[in-house]
């Protein structure tokens, strides 16, 4: 939950609202409308663990928005103003993303009201276990029925404290891993899924930067290297954002927004060096090498080529969408801009990367996890020597072919060794990820080029996906 002005939706209203902006450029048939967008059901649990000596009682949702397809699918967010509209927003716009991704799972999401740093480990491994009991009980977390993710606050730690909860209850279900993705890779994990959506961030402005006319619908030019880049949040999200765009990308990070201010460098910012002095001083307070202001939202709001929020929702609302001077945002957190800034962005001519596909990265990956659990198998671990094999049957002839012509030329070293190394599950999750991220952002620009009457890539996005859901709908029967 977010704090907004009071003339502003809430946030699901406000995801409800850019459903219902895509909507009226479709042709549904009766009453489908009304059925994509209600959220099935939210189960409310509150539940006590004894701590320091009395019991503490916590209050956490899962969320069903649309069960079109099962395993319904979203993560689990820890924070202290989690409630049940956040929550529901979040499932939402998790039945579009994936409907856009083409992960076939329908779209749930669960929140625990919690302030996770308040609490020793220990305490969050006892309330995590508690809570994924509530919610396992009732088939909330099932590796056919639903399955959680990581989200704000949580991670790989609180995914394996689940996953070993769901085994310890369901004993001789073979499939007992693929009940939670963002596993560590020692407890079913996969390859990439922490990286996963800054990743997928970062393959979704590639593709953006393969468009010229795209780009120049931003007023950009060119591609990504020297693009001024701030980003808001240097968690999961915002970190490996950052890091992939300036370390791989040659982007240059002017700014990083987070709860206890901003640092500001037009020079650009060393966010490995940020971060670890994030980590050891729990802020950005004090880091000697940037301008570091206590007023965060004044950095949002700085000349850069890029925005990314990366943080929270709401962040981009009726009180500074007027004054942000990005002409390109990419939304890496779940709504961060309120509908009614979408409005005020789209008629500046401002381009928004949607949240449901520019975050999609995360559950793309988590899929493939999914997948991995069910088949029991490490991607590339049957193909691999097979590939490097075959491959060293070409190199041998072109050498062959080189010593019969009088060895006149040579493979260049470097070359030949990554041609015959075969794909590890790293190098296949990130070939996966790309092409999806690729192909999803083509769906959209398809529908943002080709309809005079869609003029964003969210109205874009949200046609997409809803189309896929209604085709789902209709093939039940519905
Ligand atoms: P995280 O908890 O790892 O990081 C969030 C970061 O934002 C933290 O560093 C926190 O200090 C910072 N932050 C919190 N409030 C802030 C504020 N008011 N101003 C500036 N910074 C603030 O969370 P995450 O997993 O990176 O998720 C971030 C966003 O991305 C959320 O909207 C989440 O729903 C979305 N998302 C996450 C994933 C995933 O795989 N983790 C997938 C899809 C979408």
């Amino acid at each position: 939950m977010n704090v907004l002005p009071s003339n502003e939706p809430t946030f699901r209203q406000s995801v409800d609202l850019m459903f219902n902006r895509a909507v009226a450029l479709m042709d549904l048939p009766p009453g489908l409308e009304e059925k994509i967008r209600v959220c099935n059901a939210t189960y409310t649990v509150r539940f006590g663990v004894r701590l320091r000596g009395k019991i503490e009682t916590f209050t956490g949702y899962r969320s069903v928005h649309s069960e079109h397809m099962e395993p319904v699918k979203g993560g689990i967010r820890y924070a202290a103003a989690v409630d049940q509209d956040e929550v529901e927003a979040l499932a939402a716009l998790m039945t579009y993303k994936c409907a856009l991704v083409e992960a076939p799972f329908g779209g749930s999401k669960g929140g625990l009201r919690i302030d996770p740093t308040q609490y020793e480990e220990h305490e969050l491994e006892l309330i995590t276990r508690r809570f994924a009991y509530e919610l396992c009980k009732r088939d909330l977390i099932h590796p056919s029925q639903n399955v959680p993710a990581p989200d704000m606050g949580t991670g790989e730690r609180e995914m394996a404290w689940i996953a070993d909860q769901y085994a310890r209850m369901n004993t001789t279900d073979i499939n007992a891993r693929a009940c939670v993705t963002g596993k560590p890779l020692n407890a079913g994990g996969i390859a990439g899924r922490v990286e996963a959506t800054g990743r997928g961030v970062q393959y979704a402005l590639r593709e953006f930067f393969r468009h010229p006319e795209d780009v120049a619908k931003a007023q950009l030019s060119g591609g990504l290297a020297g693009k001024r880049v701030i980003v808001q949040g240097l968690g999961n999200v915002g970190y490996h954002a950052a890091r992939f765009l300036s370390e791989e990308d040659g982007a240059r990070v002017t700014g990083i927004i987070e709860r206890d201010g901003a640092l500001f460098d037009p020079e650009g910012l060393d966010v490995e060096a940020v971060k670890d002095w994030m980590v050891r001083h729990g802020g950005l307070a004090e880091y000697p090498d940037a301008t570091h202001t206590r007023d965060g939202g004044a950095v949002l709001t700085e000349d850069c080529d890029i925005l990314i929020p990366a943080a929270l929702e709401g962040v981009i609302n009726l009180t500074n969408a007027h004054n942000v001077q990005a002409n390109l945002i990419i939304e890496a957190a779940n709504g961060p801009i309120t509908a009614g800034a979408d409005d005020i962005l789209r008629s500046r001519g401002t381009v928004i990367i949607p949240d449901l596909f520019a975050n999609a990265g995360g559950v793309t990956v988590s899929y493939f996890e999914w997948v991995k659990n069910l088949s029991h198998i490490r991607f590339g671990r049957m193909q691999r020597r097979q590939e490097e094999a075959r491959h060293q049957l070409v190199v041998d002839e072109l050498e062959r072919l080189d010593t019969a012509l009088g060895d006149t030329w040579n493979l260049d070293p470097a070359f030949k060794a990554r041609y015959l190394r075969g794909a590890d599950e790293l190098e296949l999750v990130r070939s996966g990820l790309d092409d999806t991220m690729r192909t999803a952002y083509q769906s959209m620009r398809e529908i943002w080029h080709g309809r005079d009457d869609v003029t964003d890539l969210r109205t874009a996005g949200f046609i997409v996906a809803i189309d896929r859901v209604s085709k789902s709908y209709k093939a039940k029967g519905l």
